[in-house]
């Protein structure tokens, strides 16, 4: 597209850095301005309608233009619009949200630490997982165990607990108290006919010799998404949950959920610990928690880290850890809003019926020649495009496909993710079959176009 001067478009490149983002290609091409939503919709300043199929960044739960959030945070603006929890300060809902996720969030877990952002979370709990193993005398107890493939962030301690090159390439990351495991995905790394549960024994059994081989005594935590999103919408493979926590338990591992992506409903539960029956000793949420109208982003930890960790402030004099924004009244006022509106409306069972309705849909692809695995759990999914179906040979290079996929689906108003080459699907959750229909249908018209120009030699 040409960039007028003085236009937004040109404003846009002159002045902003994007995040994610080829600087150069941005300069050249101009960005796509959204200007509104409504419902799973959202339009650009050209007017162009699209389906929003990655609901933002995996996260706008209620769909845009919810006039509920609007209110609540206009409301809570008019009353009381910042204060701090630092030194004893509280405000009214930061206590009713914290409330709120201990009540909803898996047995155990029941004191709330509030962030703006997941990856400041998830640099709370590398310090807090420190703060707690200092507080039991055990200061050698620090390293942590992620996966490769895993996202849990890109701030210095939580894009080093992410196991993505991209996010490392460049950044002198990661830091070396991370030390990364296999990824669990049975379609790329399973031996040739190794069964699911075959391959998770395999996992643990791998994880088990990488505590040994650190000593257990410096090992502190083991972090992972349930169901891995930025990764490539990776299932794990079956019993893979159960056989990993048993590991941690043996060398006093605490294990940290991270379902930044996967909380308040995606996989059709409310947690996905639900789903593969983890009970981790820290659950990480955001993203669906506001559905991204304001930043919020939480840590829930168990009594016995709090209690720890209390006791550790008080010989310590106080907690020194917190963000200006950490239990905001706007925020969080938005944040309870948001989960009423998903209890009221059975968004929930919603992304557990029309979840199995977008995996059915998709499924129907497997046969389709540049398919090489179709996956995800309710209204998550992804379809990975291979170059050679038979032996599963990614394209030269990996991503050219996915994303040029990811610019022609445009044209044909819809917005998916491609990672590598996986387009990803995560829908808002209040979508309808119908709606998915849709969605579907013009997926399969841009895999046509894609189709048709990889036939033609890929032209530039
Ligand atoms: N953890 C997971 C599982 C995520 O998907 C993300 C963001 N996509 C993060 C952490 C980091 O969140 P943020 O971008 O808010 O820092």
């Amino acid at each position: 597209m040409t960039v007028l001067p003085n236009s937004l478009h040109a404003r846009d490149i002159a002045y902003q850095i994007h995040p994610y983002t080829n600087m150069r290609r941005h300069e050249r091409n101009g960005p796509i301005v959204i200007e509104r939503g409504s419902g799973i919709h959202v339009y650009d300043d050209q007017g162009r309608e699209y389906i929003e199929g990655l609901a933002g960044l995996w996260s706008v739960a209620v769909g845009f233009g919810e006039s509920r959030l609007v209110e609540a945070a206009a409301r809570q603006m008019a009353k009381l619009p910042y204060y701090h929890t630092f030194t004893h300060k509280s405000n009214e809902p930061s206590i009713e949200l914290a409330e709120k996720l201990a009540t909803m969030t898996p047995d155990g877990l029941d004191h709330v630490f509030f962030t703006n952002s997941g990856s400041e979370a998830n640099d709370t709990v590398v310090k807090l997982a420190w703060y707690y193993n200092n507080a039991l005398g055990r200061p050698e107890k620090k390293k942590f165990i992620a996966r490769n493939g895993g996202y849990h962030g890109i701030t210095i301690a939580s894009g080093s607990l992410t196991g993505l090159q991209v996010n490392q390439r460049g950044f002198d990351l990661p830091l070396p108290f991370v030390k990364h495991v296999t990824c669990p995905h049975h379609y790329r790394f399973a031996e040739a006919g190794e069964s699911e549960e075959a391959f998770a024994d395999r996992l643990a059994a791998e994880l088990e010799a990488t505590i040994l081989a650190e000593g257990p005594e410096t090992v502190a935590a083991f972090i992972g998404e349930p169901l891995m999103g930025a990764g490539g919408v990776l299932v794990p493979p079956r019993t893979y949950w159960e056989k990993v926590q048993a590991v941690c338990r043996r060398h006093d591992v605490l294990v940290v959920a991270d379902e930044v992506i996967n909380g308040f409903g995606r996989l059709g539960t409310l947690f996905a610990c639900e789903h593969f029956g983890i009970q981790p000793d820290m659950l990480v949420v955001s993203k669906q928690i506001t559905s991204s109208y304001q930043p919020l982003a939480a840590v829930v930890v168990s009594d016995a880290i709090y209690q720890a960790i209390a006791d550790q402030s008080e010989r310590l004099g106080t907690f020194g850890h917190g963000f200006t924004a950490s239990g905001h009244p706007v925020a969080t006022a938005v944040g309870l809003e948001n989960l009423a509106i998903i209890e009221e409306r059975g968004l929930v069972a919603n992304a557990a019926k029309v979840g199995a309705h977008l995996q059915a849909r998709l499924r129907a692809f497997a046969d389709h020649p540049l398919v090489g695995e179709v996956r995800g759990v309710g209204l998550i999914a992804a379809v990975e495009l291979v170059a050679d179906k038979a032996s599963k040979a990614k394209f030269d290079p990996p991503g050219k496909v996915g994303f040029r996929f990811f610019e022609k689906a445009h044209e044909h108003g819809l917005i998916i993710r491609a990672i590598q080459d996986s387009i990803a699907f995560c829908p808002p959750l209040i979508i309808t079959e119908a709606q998915v229909d849709e969605m579907i249908d013009r997926f399969a018209r841009t895999l046509e176009d894609i189709q048709a120009w990889i036939a033609a030699g890929m032209p530039a």
